[in-house]
């Protein structure tokens, strides 16, 4: 077989992954692949298009009846061999996710069990692959409900989270039997094709696994209005969002869009402060804030906003920011693009009111002269509708806003037009009961960090997205319903 990449000038250079070979692209261009703490080139992939995404559907279609025919149990066994390669080359994998994305190398090393956790999940679900018989209203007759393929999924996966979104996609969609095209970010397409390498090593049936590389604008939007893929599943910005509700329309494609968020952290007054603290530095800096459940804006009732905020602003301020194949807490933003975002938000906030309580630029030093950095930043604000209140930062930095008491934490966390995570800090079981039922948004995480649990479900509501990914109402997505009407008379 072809080799997955080859050395041009010194720069890896891959191919796309389709059928089960290493091939070329059509589309004689190439797109560099950069490390964010170095602005290094660390390798160049196709710049993909139409006939790409062409040959990796109509191979991913050839291959999916006979995938769909076999036993789940067989389609996990396959899932299984991928789950235990990816964790024995779990260090090789993470310095990859690092030297493409530039999370800290213990996040990354995390990323890459999370990955391997994806597909031994779905594995596990292959026994529990149900449908229904129910009774017809006819004589000798039954009604049966089975759950079965789309066929070809067509998954596009963000570059916060480039190895683990992939999995987190694969592993419903095979165990399912449908067979799937990946497109990750075009910035971080590394490690999805050594995943795939990984599949000829487990020996996965040509076609059910395609990676293939390039933009959203060119490669994205040519898989999305294809005809063979059926499903579509999205992890991204609300703009790709919108733009593939709208392409998809024309074949009244099946949709997944796991969007933006802007998270509320509200503290109460009886909070256990030193856990809040933890949890709310956690919940923003890890990642460099890259994650689409961080914590995003905070409520802190009034009576303990001054002993809250100096303990939060110390613990940011020990934040170890730095080379991310190190051991620290923070390393560089994604890209330059990203970075300049950041930047304009903070810089908009200060100038219409915000007062920097640390951080509020970009790193400084001969450590910091290469790579997209910006320091911990913590805001003081006092109006909900600032953009850094509203609008998803994505970054390092968090805004703090005191609140006079509980029900206006509420209600100001509310007010968004994001509805994928919450986070709250309380020991009153009356103000739990009552967030819980009140707050507005897919994930709630009540006195803790955020991190959801592979057989739990992560879904946003609103502009955060339709669909829902993980455990059992996850992987229902990934199955259409045939109903078959027996009649035995
Ligand atoms: P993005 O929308 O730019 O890209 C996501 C993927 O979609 C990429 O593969 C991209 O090439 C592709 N794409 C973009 N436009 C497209 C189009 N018109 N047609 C087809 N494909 C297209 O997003 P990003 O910058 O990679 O990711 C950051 C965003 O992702 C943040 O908003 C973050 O909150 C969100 N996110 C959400 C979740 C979740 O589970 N809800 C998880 C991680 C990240």
């Amino acid at each position: 077989m072809p080799a997955m990449k080859e050395l041009v000038k010194g720069v890896d250079r891959y191919k796309h992954f389709i059928g089960g070979q290493w091939v070329e692209s059509t589309v004689k261009e190439w797109i560099d692949v950069e490390n964010p703490a170095t602005e290094a080139v660390i390798a160049s992939v196709p710049n993909g298009g139409a006939d790409d995404a062409d040959r990796a559907l109509v191979a991913a279609r050839a291959a999916q009846p006979a995938w769909e025919a076999l036993p789940p149990a067989t389609r996990g066994q396959y899932l299984r061999d991928l789950a235990r390669l990816i964790l024995e080359n779990r260090e090789r994998l993470a310095r990859i996710v690092v030297a493409e994305q530039g999370k800290p190398i213990q996040e990354a090393r995390g990323e890459i069990e999370g990955a391997a956790l994806y597909l031994t999940y779905a594995a596990e679900e292959a026994r529990r692959i149900t449908g229904d018989i129910i009774p017809s209203d006819m004589p000798d007759e039954q009604i049966w409900i089975q759950r079965v393929a789309h066929g070809v999924v067509v998954g596009l996966t963000a570059w916060n989270y480039p190895a683990a979104l992939m999995c987190r996609k694969m592993g419903p969609a095979l165990i399912a039997g449908n067979t799937i095209v990946i497109k990750s970010h075009e910035g971080t397409p590394l490690s999805a094709l050594e995943i795939a390498q990984l599949t000829v090593q487990a020996d996965f049936p040509p076609g059910v696994v395609n990676v293939v590389s390039g933009t959203g604008e060119n490669l994205g939007a040519a898989l999305v209005r294809h005809p063979i893929p059926r499903l579509i599943t999205l992890t991204g910005s609300v703009r790709a969002g919108k733009e593939i509700f709208r392409s998809a329309a024309d074949d009244l494609k099946l949709l997944r869009l796991e969007l933006g968020g802007k998270a509320p952290f509200v503290v109460a007054e009886d909070a256990d402060i030193g856990a809040a603290v933890r949890a709310a530095v956690l919940s923003r800096f890890e990642n460099c804030g890259q994650i689409c459940i961080c914590n995003e804006r905070m409520y802190v009732h009034r009576r303990i906003a001054g002993e809250f905020t100096e303990r939060f602003v110390a613990a940011v301020e020990a934040l170890k920011v730095g080379d991310p194949t190190l051991l620290v807490d923070v390393g560089p933003k994604f890209s330059r693009p990203e970075l300049e975002k950041v930047e304009r938000m903070v810089e908009r906030a200060t100038s219409s009111g915000a007062e920097v309580l640390t951080g509020g630029g970009r790193m400084a030093g001969e450590a910091f002269s290469k790579g997209h950095w910006f320091q911990p930043t913590v805001l003081s604000v006092e109006d909900n509708q600032m953009a850094i209140m509203q609008d998803e930062v994505f970054g390092p930095v968090v805004p703090i806003m005191k609140v006079d008491d509980f029900d206006e934490g509420l209600r100001l966390a509310n007010e968004s037009r994001y509805g994928l995570s919450a986070y709250v800090f309380t020991k009153d079981m009356r103000r739990m009961m009552r967030l819980v039922r009140e707050l507005k948004f897919g994930e709630i995480y009540v006195n803790r960090p955020g991190g959801d649990a592979v057989h739990a479900h992560h879904a946003g509501i609103r502009d955060s997205g339709i669909g829902g990914e993980d455990g059992k109402y996850g992987l229902d997505a990934y199955f259409q319903k045939k109903t078959i009407y027996v009649n035995y008379a």
